[in-house]
C-alpha cells in the first residue's frame, strides 16, 4: 500500500509499505479515506521525536472499517470512522476516571517506537487498536472533512479552551493561530468571551483568525504582550490559551493574563524543561494547566456541535493534496505556506 514514511529530518517520503492486517480481537482495520498532516507531525519532521525512522506517520484520519477483531462491538464494516491520535482501553485505573489521555494502553498513530509503535493514518491501510474506544462513528450527514478533526486539533482547541475556563464576557489570548489555535479561537467562541486576542507572525492565518471573529496581532510587527496590555486597560486578558509548542509562546501566555487568569497550554513543548516564573505566577495567583489532549470524551459532543452547524472546522483547510504528493505537503505545511493540508488516498 502507498504511505508516507519518516526517512530522516525534512525527509518524509511516498513508499510502498506492507498492507497491515488485524492482530489480535480488539483491533480494527480501516480503509483511510482522509488524512492530514498535522502540526505535531513537525515535531518528527525536525528530528526533534526520537525512534520514528522508517515509521509510516499520521495521525488524523477518517476512513471505512473494513475488517474487526472478535471482540469489537461497536463496529462492523463498511461503518465510516473518526480515530483519537491515540488509542485507549476505556476500563483501566484511568479511563474508569475519564482521563483517557493516561490509559496504561495508550499508543499514539505513526509517532513511533517511543509511543507504542503503531502504524500512521497516512497511508491507505491502518490497524486500529481497542478500536471499540478508539474510534467514533460519523453520522451519515457530515462529510470526511468535517469530522476528521474532532480526532485532534478540534478536540484539542475545545479542550484548550474549556480548561481555560473561559466565561462570558471574558477576555482570552490564543498564542499561535496554527491549525490547533484556529480551532482554539472557534471553540473560545462557544464560551461567550467578550473579545479574542489571535497573537501569530503568518498574516493568511491571523486572517481566518479574524474571520472567526478574533482580534489579529502580529507579533512579528508589534510586541504582542504589550498590544494585548494595551487593549485590555492595561491589566491583560483574563484566560490565555498557548497553542504552539514553544518556550517563547508559553512566556508570552503568561505575561499577558491579569492577576487571577488562567493559562491553558496545548502546544507539544519542544524542549523537556525550561524555566518556569514561580513566582509571578504566585504573586498573580495564577491558574496553569497543560495537556495532552483528553480527545475520546469529546469526539461524541463535538460531532454534534459540528452536525447542528456550531462549528465549522472544515473551514481552516487551505489545501487539497493527494496521498502521492505528501513530500510535498509536509514543505509547504512547514513553511507555512499552506494552514492546513488534508490528503485523499
Ligand atoms: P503549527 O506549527 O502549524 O502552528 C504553530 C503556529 O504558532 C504557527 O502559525 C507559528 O507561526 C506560530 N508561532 C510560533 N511561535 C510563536 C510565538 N512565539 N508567538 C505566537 N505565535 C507563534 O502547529 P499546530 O498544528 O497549530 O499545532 C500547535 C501545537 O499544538 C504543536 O506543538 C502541536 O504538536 C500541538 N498539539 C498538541 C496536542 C495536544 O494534545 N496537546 C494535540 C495536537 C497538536
Ligand atoms: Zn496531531
Amino acid at each position: 500500500m502507498k504511505a508516507l514514511a519518516y526517512e530522516g529530518e525534512a525527509n518524509v517520503n511516498v513508499v510502498d509499505a506492507p498492507k497491515p492486517s488485524i492482530g489480535g480481537p480488539t483491533e480494527a482495520l480501516v480503509r483511510m479515506t482522509l488524512t492530514a498532516v498535522c502540526g505535531s507531525d513537525l515535531h518528527i519532521y525536525h528530528g526533534r521525536i526520537p525512534g520514528c525512522e522508517g515509521c509510516v506517520l499520521g495521525h488524523e484520519f477518517v476512513g471505512v472499517v473494513e475488517e474487526v477483531g472478535s471482540e469489537i462491538r461497536r463496529f462492523k464494516a463498511g461503518d465510516r470512522v473518526v480515530s483519537s491520535f491515540f488509542s485507549s482501553c476505556g476500563h483501566c485505573y484511568y479511563c474508569l476516571r475519564g482521563w483517557f489521555n493516561q490509559c496504561v494502553s495508550k499508543a499514539t498513530f505513526g509517532y513511533g517506537k517511543h509511543f507504542g509503535d503503531l502504524g500512521g493514518g497516512q497511508a491507505e491501510y491502518v490497524v486500529v487498536p481497542l478500536a471499540d474506544h478508539t474510534l467514533e462513528p460519523i453520522p451519515h450527514d457530515l462529510g470526511d472533512e468535517q469530522a476528521i478533526f474532532v480526532g485532534d486539533i478540534l478536540a484539542t482547541g475545545f479542550f484548550a479552551a474549556e480548561r481555560a475556563e473561559i466565561k462570558p464576557g471574558d477576555t482570552v489570548a490564543v498564542i499561535g493561530a496554527g491549525p490547533v489555535g484556529l480551532m482554539s479561537i472557534m471553540s473560545a467562541q462557544l464560551f461567550g468571551p467578550a473579545r479574542v486576542f489571535a497573537i501569530d507572525m503568518v498574516d493568511s492565518r491571523l486572517e481566518l483568525a479574524q474571520g472567526l471573529g478574533a482580534v489579529p496581532i502580529n507579533a512579528g510587527q508589534t510586541p504582542a504582550v504589550d498590544a494585548v496590555k494595551a487593549a485590555t486597560g492595561g491589566f491583560g486578558v483574563d484566560r490565555s490559551i498557548e497553542a504552539v509548542g514553544d518556550l517563547a509562546a508559553i512566556a508570552s501566555a503568561i505575561e499577558c493574563v491579569r492577576g487571577g487568569g488562567t493559562i491553558s497550554t496545548v502546544g507539544v513543548p519542544n524542549h523537556a524543561s525550561g524555566d518556569f516564573p514561580y513566582l509571578q505566577m504566585w504573586s498573580k495567583s495564577l491558574t496553569f494547566r497543560s495537556g495532552w489532549c483528553n480527545v475520546q470524551a469529546y469526539m461524541r459532543p463535538l460531532l454534534d456541535l459540528i452536525a447542528a452547524g456550531r462549528l465549522q472546522p472544515d473551514a481552516i483547510i487551505s489545501h487539497r493534496m493527494k496521498l502521492e504528493e505528501g513530500k510535498e505537503a509536509y514543505r509547504i505545511f512547514d513553511a507555512r505556506e499552506a494552514t492546513k493540508i488534508v490528503l485523499t488516498p
